[in-house]
């Protein structure tokens, strides 16, 4: 299957109000233009350096998603143009993006990153840590920052009760703090990120907005 004909068989799956992120990291700027002549314009690297290599070369209505962990000292790279941040996960990162999407003149759309799954794992926030965030004055008082949203990844397992368990939780947090914190500036929920090739449809199913789909698009990742 080509990579077009990938493309056209997740969208046809997907309903329309549900966005498709092509995670395009580890393969060449060649399959990303395949992907962009079938009208594929939103993008997902997991690193700034891959992002920032790739981004001049290509198309300038390509929107970048950055979807991996990233560091406060890379922020600067990617400020002046990245499309959405996914993976904020510490205030100080928020500020950071915040203190060079000024220098740029712009406001960066930023979604937090929640720890659903099982496995243990550095990044994200706890449930809990979440609502401290948006509860926080600091936070309320940032400036060139809009938090539109969560991201999370479930498990990696063949259990799909467990990850359709792990969507939902995600689902029902989106849902309480859309209510919660209806009268915060910063926070202005639009966007549900959850869901990748294994797993994509267990999180439609389970709210998900916006899908982030590699290797169903472009083939295997060769990491050699
Ligand atoms: C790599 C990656 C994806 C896509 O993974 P596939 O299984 O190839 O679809 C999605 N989200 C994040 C955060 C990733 O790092």
């Amino acid at each position: 299957m080509s990579i077009a004909e990938n493309l056209r068989t997740i969208q046809n799956d997907l309903p329309e109000h549900v966005t498709l992120v092509a995670v395009s990291k580890t393969h060449p700027a060649s399959a990303i233009e395949k992907a962009y002549s079938a009208g594929q314009r939103d993008f997902g690297e997991n690193k700034v350096q891959e992002m920032t290599d790739k981004a001049p070369n290509l198309p300038d209505d390509i929107r970048w998603h950055l979807i991996g962990h990233l560091q406060r000292n890379k922020v600067k790279y990617i400020a002046p143009f990245v499309h959405l941040i996914h993976s904020v996960d510490s205030v100080k990162l928020l500020r950071e993006i915040g203190k060079r999407a000024a220098q740029n003149n712009r406001t960066i759309d930023c979604l937090l990153q929640v720890h659903i799954a099982e496995e243990e794992s550095k990044f994200g926030f706890s449930l809990e840590e979440i609502e401290e965030v948006l509860r926080a004055e600091n936070f309320q008082a940032m400036e060139h920052i809009r938090v539109v949203g969560l991201m999370g990844m479930a498990t990696f397992t063949d259990d799909a009760s467990q990850v359709q368990r792990e969507f939902a939780t995600l689902k029902k947090l989106y849902d309480q703090l859309k209510q919660q914190f209806s009268s915060t500036s910063n926070w202005q929920p639009e966007i549900l990120s959850m869901g990748m090739s294994g797993d994509y449809e267990l999180a439609v199913e389970a709210g998900s907005t916006m899908v982030r789909v590699g290797s169903a698009i472009f083939g295997a990742r060769d990491y050699s």
